[in-house]
């Protein structure tokens, strides 16, 4: 039996049906695969991500027949390149992640990966393609070396030891006593937001996948830790097709596209500079921030001043 120590934000429902519960890992990966709101018949074929382009065409969605929440979302990750999503809380950017990973399926409208519907393949290969590192990292009640080597079946000792010191936590790791043995979660080692989150980012370079999702919420580390992770994100985003929900503008401006969001819509786009010369939401945020350096919310999210 293990229990779920945080919320892992990208996949929301699970932290809904799982907290406060104690729940075996069987049921977990259970709730990761199978989602009963998708329709994933067995003999679908696997996702083909050869350049991993993520196209979101015309794509409405509501979590509720009666309440829509994603209005007419139109955007293009070219293959290898950033995407950066920036809004207030609840103006669905998490939503776009969660269509993603297929945890719901669009009301309207297509999700597609190199010109693949996500509906027409398999929910586990469109998985197996793509990365998350979460505002909350979901560690498992097991060793470190398990919650690293879980991005990857079969991955051996050296793999594991290999995407640490990648994330720059194997010195920390190899100072505890039983080291890549030593367990975590409820009756293990505490680990920092820091460390939990490096661990998350050795998973995912452990798991190599051509997609990334970056769920942003460093606001709880300190500056110094932060700018660290931040390097070691970009590290793992060069090259490969990522979204970022960033909660932070400084970790947006080089992304080919910014997407400003609200309730629901893309409400400003484009880089970093036309945004700023557009002078609207974006522009005022950026001019916000860098007065007060302190927009984080407590959710993790910065405010957007109308
Ligand atoms: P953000 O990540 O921008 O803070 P989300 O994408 O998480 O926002 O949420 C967008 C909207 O969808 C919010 O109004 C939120 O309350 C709602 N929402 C999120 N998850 C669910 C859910 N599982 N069921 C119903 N409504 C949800
Ligand atoms: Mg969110």
């Amino acid at each position: 039996v293990i229990q779920i120590c945080l919320p892992l934000n990208a996949l929301g429902f699970v932290y809904r049906e799982a907290k406060d519960a104690l729940v075996n890992a069987e049921k977990l990966f259970q709730l990761l695969r199978e989602k009963p709101e998708i329709d994933d018949p067995p003999g679908r074929p696997a996702l083909h991500a050869t350049h991993g382009e993520v196209t979101f065409e015309n794509v409405n969605f509501g979590y509720e027949a009666t309440r829509p929440i994603l209005h007419n979302v139109n955007f293009r990750v070219p293959a290898g390149g950033t995407v950066a999503v920036v809004g207030g809380s609840g103006s669905g950017k998490s939503t776009l992640a969660r269509l993603l990973l297929r945890f719901y399926d669009v009301g309207s409208g297509r999700v597609l990966i190199d010109g693949q519907d996500i509906r027409s393949v398999s929910a586990k290969s469109l998985r197996e393609a793509i990365g998350v590192v979460p505002q909350d990292t979901l560690l498992f009640n097991d060793t470190i070396a398990y919650n690293i080597g879980y991005g990857r079946n079969g991955a051996t000792m050296e793999q594991i030891i290999a995407a640490a010191k990648a994330a720059h936590v194997h010195h920390f790791i190899d100072s505890l006593p039983q080291k890549y043995e030593t367990p975590v979660g409820e009756r293990g080692v505490k680990l920092s937001g820091g460390e939990k989150q490096r661990i998350a980012i050795a998973r995912a370079i452990l798991k190599n996948p051509p997609i990334l999702i970056f769920d942003e919420a460093t606001s709880a580390l300190d500056t110094q830790s932060e700018r660290a992770i931040q390097a070691e994100l970009d590290q793992l985003a060069h090259n490969r097709t990522t979204l970022v929900i960033a909660h932070r503008l400084s970790t947006v401006v080089g992304a080919h596209e910014i997407l400003v969001m609200e309730r629901g819509r893309i409400v400003e786009r484009g880089t970093h500079s036309q945004l700023l010369a557009h002078g609207g939401i974006y522009a005022r945020l950026w001019q916000l921030q860098e007065r007060t350096e302190a927009t984080a919310q407590p959710d993790g999210t910065v405010q957007l001043m109308k």
